[in-house]
């Protein structure tokens, strides 16, 4: 049914109105649709970049009592829980963090059905083949599998249409209003909301205002439609804020990876295995603190707090084969000054960090799949694990930029995936998935698989309640 409001076309009218289609938005669809809801998305991006940063990824983590033919050993609730508890140094919401790795076991099956297919873990640094499914095809394989499910079952999926707006009455969803490719705008009216638009990563606008001109260095490597524009309404509506807005998942990039979009390919994984100096040539943080999927994402933060956000790591020629390469090849030469040249860096200054490090480093069993014994000793940032003296040439250097993969200010959710509103009422008919409610379970620090795990485990109970909601 197609009528006329304030100049707007209003289209139909729906049971359900999701917005955003990536991951988190697709498990809700499809739950909802097979509970019987008539179901639309609006996805601000055009047909052949749909599938936002979920599109990008590589796999999942999730709970799981016995190894199978991908996973290659049991990870128990508890087990991922006190690696939660590690990352986040307790800053999550306990409850809902436990109860997302309990409904985690799930989604093994689950996803199969919906026709994704899994492959075993790649190697390298990660050490993730006991806790990470990975999507046979990566996440664009993923995202297709699910488009093709949920149309399949008759969701309606509108692409180049951006949510510019929403009515909602004291928390009461009403209508979405949408901006299409060509200007015009239509209202889109239902009986419930499910808000999987994801976070504000891709808007340097907004990340100025916790950042300054340091977010103009930062490069996203994911969607540019992650705008936050959902976020926003959602906020300016009364509904209650969760997480602190300069935290985030962000990653050591390749600094000549592109502003949008660079996906995986891009990011730096040898971090741990040599050092990393910033403009001046110092050392600034740990390298070995922890495995790599416990670390990776908080290493495009100490980017962000150098001098013009800017870091350089180098290794030497033991590290080639332990981590997967960039996209792009390292810099190289065969002394140290050479290297410091070609990163723009004081030669004699890069010199004088290496041998300090060199100096420091103490003998020990080099192994990359445990916490292994070689440390330095009296230094200062000290490196606790994997550390070998920078000795054996050819040398190699990359430049390093913060890479943001997504945001944690959010909204705040209960077990339902309903949103509270500032004063702790739940919303009647409004939920969220994914990133755009994320920081209910990620205060800070990250755990590698886990930003899909959120997506799919609240995706899933948003299209569950919304459905149940429109019933009613
Ligand atoms: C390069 C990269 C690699 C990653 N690898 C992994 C991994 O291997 N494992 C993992 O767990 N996580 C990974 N992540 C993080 C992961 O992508 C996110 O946690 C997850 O995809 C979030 O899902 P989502 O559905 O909330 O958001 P998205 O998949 O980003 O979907 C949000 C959608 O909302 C749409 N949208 C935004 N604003 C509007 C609007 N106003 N109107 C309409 N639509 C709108 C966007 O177009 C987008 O399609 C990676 C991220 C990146 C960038």
């Amino acid at each position: 049914m197609t009528a006329k409001k304030n100049g707007k076309v209003q289209q139909g009218h729906y049971d359900v109105v999701i917005l955003g289609g990536g991951n988190a938005a697709l498990c809700a669809a499809i739950t909802a649709a097979r509970l019987g809801s008539s179901v639309i998305i609006l996805e601000a991006a055009p047909k052949d970049w749909r599938g936002g940063n979920s599109r990008h990824t590589r796999n999942l983590r999730l709970a799981h009592d016995e190894s199978n033919e991908v996973l290659t050993a049991p990870y128990t609730v508890e087990e991922f829980y006190s690696d939660l508890m590690r990352v986040t140094d307790g800053e999550t919401d306990e409850d809902l963090a436990r109860f997302t790795l309990e409904q985690s076991s799930e989604l093994w099956d689950w996803l199969l059905e919906q026709g994704v297919r899994f492959q075993p873990s790649l190697g390298g640094t990660l050490q993730l083949s006991h806790t990470n499914a990975f999507f046979l095809g990566g996440g664009k394989a993923l995202m297709n599998a699910m488009y093709r499910t949920a149309e399949a079952m008759g969701v309606e999926v509108r692409y180049d249409t951006e949510v510019v707006d929403l009515g909602f009455d004291d928390g009461h969803f009403t209508q979405a209003t949408v901006r299409l490719a060509d200007g015009s705008q239509e209202i889109i009216a239902g009986q419930s909301l499910v808000a999987a638009a994801g976070g504000f990563e891709a808007n340097i606008e907004w990340l100025r205002e916790y950042w300054g001109d340091a977010a103009d260095n930062f490069i996203v490597r994911g969607t540019p439609y992650n705008r936050g524009g959902v976020l926003r309404l959602m906020l300016d509506n009364g509904m209650m804020a969760v997480g602190d807005p300069k935290q985030c998942h962000a990653v050591a990039l390749d600094a000549r990876a592109p502003k949008f979009d660079g996906g995986i390919v891009t990011r730096l994984d040898c971090v741990s295995l040599g050092i990393v100096v910033n403009a001046d040539g110092d050392r600034f943080y740990d390298e070995g603190e922890d495995f790599w999927p416990k670390r990776y994402a908080i290493w495009g933060r100490l980017i962000a707090h150098q001098p013009d956000q800017i870091a350089h790591v180098i290794i030497d020629e033991k590290a080639q084969g332990l981590f997967m390469p960039s996209v792009f090849k390292p810099v190289t030469s065969d002394t140290i000054a050479g290297i410091a040249t070609q990163l723009d860096l004081d030669p004699a200054k890069l010199e004088d960090t290496v041998a300090t490090y060199n100096a420091a480093v103490v003998p020990g069993t080099f192994d990359t799949q445990r916490l292994d014994d070689c440390r330095t000793e009296q230094l200062d940032p000290p490196k606790t694990h994997w550390a070998r003296r920078i000795d054996t040439p050819p040398f190699y250097g990359y430049s390093l930029r913060p890479g943001i993969t997504f945001t944690y200010l959010g909204v705040r959710v209960n077990r339902n995936a309903q949103v509270l509103m500032a004063d702790g009422r739940p919303t009647s008919n409004v939920f969220a998935a994914g990133e755009i409610m994320a920081g209910n379970v990620l205060g800070k620090g990250y755990l590698a698989g886990i930003g899909m795990t959120i997506g799919a485990v609240f995706g899933r109970i948003a299209g569950r309640e919304a459905a149940r909601r429109a019933r009613n």
